[in-house]
């Protein structure tokens, strides 16, 4: 039994990815170029929403890039929110439109995805970028954007230098913004790739196959040491508030810093991997908070820039 799994910390790696595009960005405007420009567009007053945009934002300008918020009122019409979006894909200015999910209900969040130009769609979420990503040829250039959370899982990978070519991956979840797009690129990495999901048979014993274990279900705690081969790397995507304090305690046993973290907020942050009893079996595990959470901004950040640079490269093509 591996009782101490390499912990794979979001932090450091989503500092590095964040200090390149700044580095970059530098760069770029020190050569008298325009620094690339995000615009995140929210419609309703969902505050999880209204502070994800804020931390985008921010992390936009943390990195010398322009960013914008668009905030639209909740009971906005899909006609209005599409001639919002028809101006960002017109505006020469704009690299990265994205719109922040989850959609006031009336809102067909399909369509309103679908009317984002593909080529400044940094959520990856088009269906061209989503065919784009399928079609990629195994370890080849990914010519299109590719969701945040998935590219960021295989970018910390990657830094931590966890092989993962011809390892067999299990998904849990097959959401089209995490499971689905995160199988296509471990597909693309040359791992076998299984995707499980609530209708899954025995989920306990297929996920016992994995060399590499990617957790994206938003159960609390849903996985534990039974759904864990011994020495299999976990990657826990999940992001739960628990606000029962028996709860946390029983999850995070004697953890200090958990209660008093709880005792402040009112809650703590889980995964979907009961991680205290899960991470004695692991060669590696990402922690929550800490962990994937970290990746998805300092991703978006990368989308931003590819999607200016390949709009800058097509405008010296064009010219
Ligand atoms: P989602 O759209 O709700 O999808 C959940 C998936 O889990 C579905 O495919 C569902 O299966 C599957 N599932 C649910 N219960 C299951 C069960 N008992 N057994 C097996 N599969 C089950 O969620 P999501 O957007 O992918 O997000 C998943 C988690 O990741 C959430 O905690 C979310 O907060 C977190 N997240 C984190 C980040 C980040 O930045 N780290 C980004 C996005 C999401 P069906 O398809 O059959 O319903």
């Amino acid at each position: 039994m591996s009782n101490h799994p390499l912990i794979l910390e979001g932090k450091p790696i989503a500092a590095a990815m964040r200090s390149e595009v700044a580095a970059r960005v530098a760069e770029l405007t020190a050569g008298g170029r325009r620094p690339p420009k995000l615009v995140a567009v929210l419609a309703g007053d969902d505050p999880a929403s209204k502070t994800y945009v804020a931390s985008k934002t921010k992390a936009c300008a943390d990195a010398g890039m322009a960013s914008e918020s668009r905030r639209l009122a909740a009971d906005t019409p899909r006609e209005t929110l599409l001639a919002e979006i028809a101006g960002l894909n017109a505006d020469p200015s704009v690299d990265g439109v994205l719109v922040q999910l989850p959609l006031p209900a009336h809102l067909p969040e399909r369509e309103i995805l679908e009317a984002v130009a593909p080529e400044k769609d940094v959520d990856g979420f088009h269906p061209e970028n989503v065919g784009r990503l399928w079609s990629a040829k195994p370890g080849g250039e990914l010519d299109g954007l590719t969701p945040a959370t998935p590219t960021g899982v295989i970018e910390m990978l990657r830094r931590y230098d966890v092989e993962i070519s011809g390892r067999h991956a299990v998904v849990v979840g097959r959401s089209n913004i995490v499971g689905k797009p995160m199988a296509a690129l471990l597909l693309r990495e040359s791992c076998t790739v299984t995707v499980c999901h609530s209708r899954t048979r025995d989920l306990p014993a297929v996920c016992r196959l994995a060399d590499l274990l990617v957790v994206a279900v938003g159960h609390t705690a849903m996985v534990g040491p039974e759904h864990v081969r011994e020495g299999a790397v976990v990657v826990d995507v999940g992001i739960n508030r628990v606000t029962d304090a028996a709860a946390a305690e029983r999850l995070y046993p004697g953890d200090a810093r958990r209660r008093a973290g709880f005792e402040k907020r009112g809650y703590t942050l889980a995964g979907d991997i009961d991680y205290h009893r899960v991470a004695p079996r692991c060669a590696a595990i990402t922690p929550v908070p800490g962990g994937v959470g970290q990746l998805t901004v300092a991703q978006l950040l990368v989308n931003t820039l590819a999607a200016y640079r390949r709009r800058e490269a097509g405008a010296a093509d064009a010219g």
